[in-house]
């Protein structure tokens, strides 16, 4: 193989230096993808994959998208996981230069992608990084369009689920690591490839299957990096350097190692890929598990906090579909960050729903919510003129938007509540910032910077004198135009611009005999020719002159207005976080008003009390009027309830709408009940139904045992535990074992012992009723009418008699023959029940469990020879109604194999 060109090996350079990306290669009006990156590249884009020096030795794969639309085409791969370097010619091609300058001066990624076609309006884009070890580990998450920097750390044996948890629940796109936690984070996101950044691996490819586990159905590029970036030097000096401060210890408060790894990791990351300075990124605010309610991903999922987890991408069908009635994206994302981690702090909560309750005020909320469509997403705009890419239309937005705040700001001046008068008092009026954008953009500048008509008239004298050149010289060009019309006596004739040869005069073949002779030829055409004259050339290089000169001022005082502007940065934030607050929380006075919440009580007490509850989610989707619940538990008396009834009662929902409402009473918001007394809860633990985690090869009840295992564990006297059905993934005697243990350690644990809803059909489970003090039990109510079942839904205290599976499964549409089929089954079956029961008294309140437990392996074996001969009862019932007298011998045959087939 020849020698590479001057150009590929300026390429091949720039390609090691970017490993584990796609380098989009600057060539003309074009970007290029060369070899690999090609095949990869045009496979992802469904572009046509050709080739460089074709049926040559050298031939290299290749594949194009034109620069004016390479956005679209970034943003689809973005998307798809990968990661794009943008490489730039960064000098002009003049002529007779061979190769010119090119540079990558930017990176996106899937985390750190701050472009307007990546960015969801209500939702953020974390880019997340996670170090540590053991028993230890440090978890980091970057919102780069808004400078939001939380981290956490966390110790102990759970350490690394803990992490993995509390990196689900950011759905952040992006996970940095070192090599060191590699294998960890790979079994845990269910990556099949991982490729280093910074290290050797040059292939881009990027693929991921959906992890079923995340929140949002985005998936998570993994992107592992050089061990040398989560030293804890490195690290540390990256966060000073940013924040500017020679310590860290008012960000970390326990100078938490594993933390500040993963976020210097994570910021020099940003950093990088930006090439920007990030000045918005002030902060890191270091998030202790005390501070707030936890809810773990699954908790998130189980509830359907931030979307539904039985519809895909519904998700409106959440807790936050519901409750979101924000008019800006800033109010939208801060809405989501509250339900995400309610909480704990009693006077935060308090000021938060005081300022509710005054919102409720229909005039005061709906000014405010006229006044908030004006502004723009404030917080985003920040980080882009932080970032550099803030536009000229984007200052004119910021100035429309402060140019709201006094008017907000007087609004807010009769407020009572101290929330909303701390709010005034942190939105800026920035009148100086007003003035200078007004003063200088233009009313309707260009989308792009190189376009011109950025600066408005008056502003700068030099550009006005420039663009008074440019104007009278192209009016000199028109007369110009008409006087050699007039003197050669060609009406055709026209005098054009184009960017090869600037100004000409063009004549058509049938004209040519009429071209005077200080006419110089430029160029030959197959219908005309292309002229010159020496006056023409002086007024040209006059006008372009004077039109390059505009371009670079306009573009000179549009940075130096945005610098100035971005010196404001502190204050703006300040602004756009107030506006946020009072737009979530004018939501919150929405919902509130529209669907007739009220003002929890958070008290001291340890009792939940709720009088006629309502599950904010089924009200909002239901056709059908919601029937409401009272509730009343504590830590004594009442702590735990186990709920039987009907399929299709209720009971998941009555379990969920107390956590529901217990989650809004935490971020401040009123409830969907008529009375609610709530204590202060750390954490809402559930268990719901069935999942299988077949990826990191756990069963369905594996996956139950699992997340039982962890909340009698975890739970604290503090904690509210929803148990929707246990131990229903294996033999109905173990499972029903299993769920008593579990009732009842979680009634008596020291430690453990926690507020438990458990909804059941193991009816058995009601006797804890009577053996346990502060076990008690509800039943929803249902009806069967002519062998229908009438739901009631309604809570009540006492024990369900029945489940009314066959009657549910009846109104699912089951086959009629399988419907009586199963009423005849189950009438054996409970015959078969009470004879096993009554016989031995396993389940008999004296002796506890232990002899149930005992007794398990016998009675399963017995239970299997019943359930045998139950499903043979067919056989022997035909037997009896046979009349062998009758029978052929074939037809004897054929009756005694159709029979030992069914046995078999
Ligand atoms: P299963 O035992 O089969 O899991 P379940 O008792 O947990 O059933 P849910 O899933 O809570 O029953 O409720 C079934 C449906 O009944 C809900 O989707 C909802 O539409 C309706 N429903 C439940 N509670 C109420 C209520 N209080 N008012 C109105 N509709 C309700």
């Amino acid at each position: 193989m020849a020698e590479p060109t001057p150009m590929l090996r300026q390429y091949l350079k720039l390609k090691k230096q970017y490993p584990g990306t796609l380098l989009f290669f600057r060539l003309g009006d074009f970007y290029e993808l060369f070899n690999e990156d090609a095949i990869v590249g045009s496979q992802a884009l469904e572009i046509t994959l050709t080739a460089r020096q074709k049926n040559t030795p050298n031939e290299i794969p290749m594949c194009g998208v034109p620069h004016h639309a390479a956005g679209n085409y970034i943003a689809k791969l973005i998307r798809k996981g990968f990661r794009v370097a943008i490489c730039e010619q960064t000098e002009d091609a003049s002529a007779g230069k061979k190769l010119v300058n090119r540079e990558v001066v930017r990176v996106i990624t899937p985390g750190t992608a701050i472009d307007e076609q990546l960015l969801e309006k209500k939702e953020p884009v974390f880019l997340a990084s996670v170090a540590g070890a053991g028993e230890k580990f440090g978890v980091a998450f970057l919102e780069l369009s808004t400078g939001d920097f939380f981290a956490s750390q966390f110790e102990g044996k759970d350490a690394w689920p803990n992490a993995v948890s509390d990196i689900k629940s950011y759905s952040p796109r992006e996970l940095l690591f070192p090599a060191s936690v590699g294998s960890l984070v790979q079994q845990s996101f269910k990556d099949p490839q991982i490729f280093g950044y910074g290290g050797e691996k040059a292939t881009p490819m990027l693929l991921h299957e959906q992890d079923k586990n995340t929140l949002s159905n985005i998936s998570i590029t993994l992107t592992q990096l050089e061990e040398e970036t989560y030293d804890i030097d490195v690290a540390s000096r990256t966060l000073r350097d940013q924040f500017e401060v020679n310590q860290l210890d008012a960000f970390f408060p326990n100078g938490e190692t594993q933390a500040i790894k993963a976020s210097g990791a994570c910021l020099s990351y940003a950093l990088e890929t930006q090439r920007a300075a990030a000045k918005h990124i002030t902060e890191i605010k270091y998030n202790k598990s005390s501070d707030f309610m936890i809810l773990d991903a699954i908790t998130l999922r189980n509830l359907d906090i931030l979307e539904s987890s039985s519809f895909e991408k519904a998700s409106k069908r959440s807790l936050l579909g519901v409750i979101d009635q924000t008019i800006t994206g800033m109010g939208a994302r801060l809405l989501r960050s509250w339900l995400l981690r309610p909480s704990i702090k009693r006077s935060e909560i308090n000021t938060r729903t005081s300022a509710v309750a005054e919102l409720t005020d229909s005039i005061l909320r709906d000014k405010i919510r006229f006044l908030l469509k004006e502004v723009t997403d404030l917080e985003r705009l920040v980080g882009r003129l932080n970032l550099g890419t803030a536009s000229p239309r984007d200052l004119l937005s910021l100035n429309h938007s402060l140019s709201k705040t006094p008017e907000i700001n007087l609004t807010l001046s009769d407020a009572r509540s101290l929330l909303l008068q701390v709010l005034a008092e942190n939105i800026f009026e920035l009148p100086e910032i007003q003035d200078l954008i007004a003063n200088s953009i233009s009313d309707e500048p260009p989308l792009n910077l190189t376009d011109g008509g950025i600066i408005r008239e008056g502003f700068n004298n030099e550009l006005d004198e420039l663009r008074e050149v440019s104007k009278n010289a192209k009016q000199t060009i028109a007369s110009f135009e008409a006087r050699e019309k007039e003197r050669t006596g060609i009406s055709s004739l026209r005098v054009k611009f184009n960017n090869v040869f600037g100004y000409f005069i063009e004549i058509s073949k049938a004209n040519l005999s009429r071209t005077p002779d200080d006419y110089e030829r430029r160029q030959t055409l197959t219908n005309s020719e292309r002229y010159t004259t020496r006056q023409l050339k002086e007024w040209e290089s006059k006008v372009l002159g004077a039109e390059d000169r505009i371009k670079e001022l306009e573009n000179e005082l549009f940075k130096e207005i945005r610098s100035a502007v971005t010196k404001e940065t502190k204050r703006l934030q300040s602004t756009a976080r107030a506006l946020a607050t009072l737009d979530s929380l004018a939501s919150l006075a929405e919902v509130a008003a529209q669907r007739n919440y009220v003002r929890p009580e958070l008290h001291e007490a340890d009792s939940i009390e709720i009088k006629d509850g309502r599950h904010a989610v089924v009200e909002a989707f239901s056709d059908y009027p919601f029937i409401p619940n009272d509730l009343r538990m504590n830590n004594s008396t009442d702590r735990l309830l186990i709920i039987t009834g009907a399929n299709m009662g209720g009971k998941s929902t009555v379990l969920r709408q107390v956590a529901l409402i217990q989650i809004l009473a935490q971020i401040g918001s009123f409830v969907p009940a008529k009375m609610a007394k709530l204590p202060l809860v750390d954490r809402i633990w559930t268990r719901v139904g069935a999942s299988d985690d077949l990826a990191s090869g756990r069963s369905t009840f594996m996956v139950e045992m699992t997340e039982t295992a962890t909340i009698l564990h975890n739970a604290t006297p503090r904690s509210l535990i929803l148990l929707d059905e246990i131990g229903r993934g294996t033999s109905t005697f173990d499972g029903l074992a299993i769920a008593w243990a579990v009732a009842e350690y979680l009634h008596n644990s020291q430690e453990h012992s926690a507020k438990t809803l458990f909804a059941t059909h193991y009816h058995e489970l009601t006797e804890l009723a009577e053996k346990l003090p502060g076990a008690k039990n509800y039943q929803i109510t249902a009806k069967e009418k002519d062998g229908d079942i009438v739901f009631l839904h309604k809570l009540e205290k006492g024990k369900a008699s029945k489940s009314y599976g066959i009657a549910v499964a009846k109104l699912a549409g089951l086959p009629i023959e399988t419907i009586a089929r199963a009423n005849q089954v189950l009438e054996k079956l409970e015959q078969y029940e009470l004879a096993v029961f009554s016989d031995k008294q396993i389940i008999d309140a004296e002796r506890g469990l232990e002899a149930a437990v005992g007794q398990a392996a016998n009675d399963r074996l017995a239970s299997q020879v019943s359930l045998f001969a139950v499903s043979n009862e067919t056989i022997i019932d035909d037997l009896r109604g046979l009349d062998v007298s009758k029978l052929t011998p074939e037809e004897s045959k054929e009756v005694l194999s159709k029979m030992k087939k069914d046995v078999i």
